[in-house]
Parts: structure tokens; sequence; C-alpha cells
């Protein structure tokens, strides 16, 4: 399917509530445009904005700079809404997991990591996930839409509620670092996933800047160049193999761009040096994936490329056919990629207790659903 097709496709429902359209996720120019509409002069979109994203307020009589009658209008067409919350569940180790639901009944999860210099909110950018990786928890869901830009930015709105933190502080705050590594494949839906992250890093809003977010893809390899273009995020790659034969296996998006074409990408994307490098996520499984000489092989293929890997342990979950390697394989497999001078830090689980971990993720309602579905009549 082209990427225009399967945006079409995984379309998400429109935001309107009873006939009012919802401004979180609009662009600066459509809210604009929805301001002049009303005859409102620009300035009043500029506060508007303010008040959504700097101040994060949903309830437009709350908004006083604006005059009575046109807080009034603004009610009277619009909503500034956020997802609600099914289910939030804290681990403990600190990391905190919020199950959302939309009005059409779709759920994701998004996912908040302390840690001791910076918190990081981990977000989806799609219910569920077309690509089917072997090995992760999202891709065995069966039900998958694109969530649109407000669906995406406002799961940074719904946290930040969360921990009271509007106006944002400059310091101590709670969501420090953003990535798009939740549900989905967020180059699968890259137009919304744009214009959430543009606003997430206005400066006049949640301010966050590129260097603080990371982008993570399993290769979609026509849309890299437009990401590092347009957005300028950091790239984080889920590379998981480095033979063609057996990435077709375990990511099987492999089979449409395969790993030249993948790494050519890599080499190509805007921005990259030795300040900005590109991430490489690989999932240690025992036995699949992660002996000395597939270690020679990552920097045989990584040679020239500004990098750091990022080596996950597997993540179990229910069913999966895999399991996680032997601490003494990974500490083997990072010495081979640090002797040639590719940092490879370990990436410690985080949120297992709650199924928050990496690849764990999938909605609670896809399950009952299909269990409801199982139960005999
Ligand atoms: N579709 C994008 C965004 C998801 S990021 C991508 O593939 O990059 C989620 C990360 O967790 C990916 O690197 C994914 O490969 C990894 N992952 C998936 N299942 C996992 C598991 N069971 N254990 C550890 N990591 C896993």
């Amino acid at each position: 399917m082209s990427h225009s097709a399967h945006a079409r496709h995984f379309a998400p429902p429109p935001a309107t509530t009873g006939g009012r359209r919802e401004l979180i996720g609009l662009s600066r120019a459509d809210l604009a445009a929805e301001i002049a509409a009303l005859g409102e002069p620009a300035f009043r979109a500029q506060q508007l904005w303010h008040w959504l994203y700097h101040r994060g307020a949903t309830d437009f009589a709350a908004m006083t700079s604006l005059s009575k009658a046109f807080r009034s209008r603004l009610a009277e067409h619009f909503t500034a809404g956020r997802p609600e919350i099914a289910t939030a569940a804290v681990s403990g180790d600190g990391t905190r997991k919020w199950l959302l639901r939309f009005p059409d009944g779709q759920e994701v999860e998004s996912v908040h990591i302390p840690e001791e210099d910076r918190g990081t909110l981990c977000v989806s950018s799609q219910v569920g996930c077309t690509l089917t990786c072997r090995f992760c928890h999202t891709g065995t869901q069966r039900l998958v839409r694109n969530l649109s830009a407000a669906e995406i930015v406002g799961q940074v709105m719904l946290v930040r509620d969360a921990f009271g933190e509007w106006p944002a502080p400059d310091e101590a705050r709670r969501i420090t670092n953003l990535v798009l590594m939740g549900m989905g494949e967020p180059l699968y839906n890259f137009d919304n996933v744009a214009q959430a992250l543009k606003i997430a890093m206005d400066p006049e809003g949640l301010c966050f800047s590129r260097r603080k977010i990371t982008l993570s893809t399993a290769g979609v390899v026509p849309m890299m160049a437009r990401c590092g273009e347009e957005l300028g995020v950091n790239l984080a790659v889920s590379l998981h193999a480095v033979r063609d034969e057996l990435r077709n296996e375990l990511v099987p998006l492999n089979r449409k761009y395969p790993l030249d074409e993948l790494i050519a990408a890599c080499r190509a994307y805007p921005g990259v040096h030795n300040a900005r490098r590109i991430t490489f996520e690989y999932v240690m499984l025992k036995g699949v994936n992660d002996t000395p000489a597939d270690a020679r092989e990552m920097v045989r293929l990584l040679a020239g490329i500004p990098a750091k890997v990022n080596l996950i342990p597997f993540n179990p979950w229910p069913g999966a056919p895999y399991e996680c390697s032997t601490s003494g394989a990974i500490e083997r497999f990072a010495r081979i990629l640090m002797e040639a001078h590719l940092a490879a830090p370990v990436r410690q689980p985080r949120g297992q207790d709650i199924m928050a971990a990496c690849g764990q993720l999938k909605s609670a309602s896809q399950r009952l659903r299909r269990h409801a579905a199982a139960a005999p009549v």
C-alpha cells in the first residue's frame, strides 16, 4: 500500500464534540484561520495559543486575558480537550503507564520513565501497529488506526496535567524528553506525527527542543530524509538483526526496505554528525541474534555512521516466541562493539511489572474483546 493510501485507510475520525471542533492539534496557521473565521484579529489566535500550550488551559472561561464575549464564542465553537484516562499504573521503579481512550473507543498507552537527570515520556503514534515484528507485543494487536495530531500531542499535555506542570517550569520538570517509541510506526503516520511534534517544539508553547525528541522507526526508508529535514529530531532505528535473512524474519518491513537501503538512509540522515548520532536499537534474543559474529557484523555494517547502539534485553510478554539473551551474552556483545569504539549501553528494563517496558505495550481493550469473542454464547 502506498503511504497516502495507508494514511487514508487508517485515518482517525474527525475531532468534533457536539458540532464543536477540537483546537488541540491544529497547526498555528490552522488555528489562526479558525479565529479569523470568527472575525477576530490575528493577535487573538496568538493569545489563545499561549493559553492552550503554555498554560495548558482546557476551559475557555479560565482564559482571563480574553474578553468575555470572545471566551463564550470560543466555548460555543470549540473544545480544548484531552484523551480520557482509562487506567493509570505505577511501577515499583517509578515508571508510569497510562491507558488512554479516545471517543471512538480506541486505546493507546503512554509511558513516563523517570531517571536521575531527566524524565522521558514515551508516546504512541498509532493504535496498534501494522509491522508485526516477531518479538513485539504491539504487533499482535489486530485493530490499527493512525492517531491524529491532537491525540499525539494530547498524550504529552495529559501527562503535564497529571504532574501539575502548567506552565512548564524551566527546571526540575518531570518531562524533559520525548520519544516516539510507543505503539505504532511513526513514519507510517508522518503527517500527524510531524504536526504534533511541531506543536511540541513551538517555543511559545510546550517548548521541547528537537534535541530532546527522538523518533524511532523500524526503517521506513522513503520517509527518513523528510523526518530529518522537516523536524530535525534525533533518529533511532530498530535494527535487531544485521543480516537480511534474519531481519526479514524479525522485522518483516525489511523485505520492503532491506539493510543496504536502510543503512544508506542512515548515512544520509540530515544533521547527523558525531555530536548527534543515530541510535540503533537492538533487542537481545537468546540464540537468535546475540552471537559474537553478529556483533562483529554490526561493527562492519555501521562503519562510518555516527552511531550508538542501544542493547535492549528482550522484554517478555504472554506467548512470546523468544527469550532474553543471558547477561554474559549481552556483555560479550557490548564488549565487541565498544572495542570498535561504538557506544553500546545496555538499556535497563523499566516498568516491566506493569507491562510498560519496550515492546510490551498493547491496549487491554483489544485483548478483552478477543476473549469476549472467543467465549461461548
Ligand atoms: N515502530 C517503531 C516505534 C516503536 S519503538 C520502531 O519499531 O522503532 C519500540 C522499540 O521497542 C523498538 O525498538 C522495538 O523494536 C523494541 N521492542 C519491541 N518489542 C520488544 C521486546 N519485547 N523487548 C524489547 N524491546 C522491544
